[in-house]
């Protein structure tokens, strides 16, 4: 495998569908190792024979990112099977959308869990990996909605207002160790995400929001990451906004 990215190692979580599939397929273009994460063992079992079937490496784990000893064991497990761990995509993601007024806090429970504590946990599993190894580069996706807050979105919009404030910290945290830190803020992009929301106003709402766009395909957001990901070591790119053209 040829490649930008020879040599490295890379952990993405959400790996199994839409934006996480798509970014591990493109870094294990550029010669990356990959570590797809996810709970659905049979759809990263086929994209592990993809990226294997075009000449890339892969290996899938099932985690839960919610569970800290789960996403830390995934960490441990990438660093075991290959000795490092350059790259963190922290994608793994659930969107619940619905009014304020009469929601399942469950629902909240569940967002806040996945979006923001899994992605803490795994970045407090991979700074010491990273900082032993001389440097890394953490991933963080984030939304549009986390940087604007809408009727139906404030839970959802709240845990990556969150992901936005712990990925600053992150950075003027890090740098000093050679860990590059990127935010990344996509617009509506084309997925299984809004499949989960169980409110049907807030349902149709989003449903409409989505069809009033061209959305993104998820390689746009993978091509984003792997811009970020191949820049030279001295070069910390550290937000990326992409919004579908007609998306305010
Ligand atoms: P998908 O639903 O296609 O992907 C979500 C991924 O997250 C799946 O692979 C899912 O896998 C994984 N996941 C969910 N919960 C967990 C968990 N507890 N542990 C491990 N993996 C989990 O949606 P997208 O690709 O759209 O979403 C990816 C990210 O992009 C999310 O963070 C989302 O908020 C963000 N985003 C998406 C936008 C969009 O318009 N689609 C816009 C802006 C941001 P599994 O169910 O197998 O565990």
């Amino acid at each position: 495998m040829t490649g930008k990215l020879v040599g490295k190692v890379a952990l993405v979580t959400g790996a199994s569908s839409g934006i996480g599939e798509a970014t591990a397929i493109a870094i294990a273009q550029e010669g990356v190792s990959v570590v797809l994460v996810a709970r659905r063992a049979d759809r990263l079992e086929k994209l592990l024979r993809h990226i294997s079937d075009n000449g890339g490496q892969a290996i899938s784990i099932v985690a839960d990112v919610a569970d800290e000893m789960q996403a830390h064991d995934m960490l441990h497990k990438a660093h075991t099977q290959w000795g490092r761990v350059d790259i963190l995509v922290n994608n793994a993601g659930v969107m619940q959308l619905g009014l304020i007024d009469g929601a399942n806090t469950e629902e909240w429970r569940s967002m806040i869990n996945i979006n923001f504590l899994g992605l803490m946990y795994a970045t407090h599993a991979a700074l010491p990996i990273m900082k032993a190894q001389g440097g890394g580069h953490i991933i963080n996706i984030s939304s549009t909605a986390g940087l604007e807050a809408n009727a139906n979105t404030a839970v959802y919009s709240a845990t990556k207002f969150a992901v936005g404030a712990f990925t600053e910290a992150l950075r003027k945290e890090n740098h000093s160790h050679k860990i590059r830190v990127t935010l990344i803020e996509p617009g509506a992009v084309a997925t299984e995400l809004g499949a989960q929301i169980t409110d049907p106003e807030a349902k149709a709402w989003a449903e409409a929001w989505i069809q009033s766009k061209t959305p993104l395909a998820s390689e746009d957001i993978a091509a984003a990451i792997v811009y970020a990901v191949t820049q030279p070591p001295h070069v910390n790119v550290n937000e990326i906004v992409v919004r579908p053209i007609d998306q305010q």
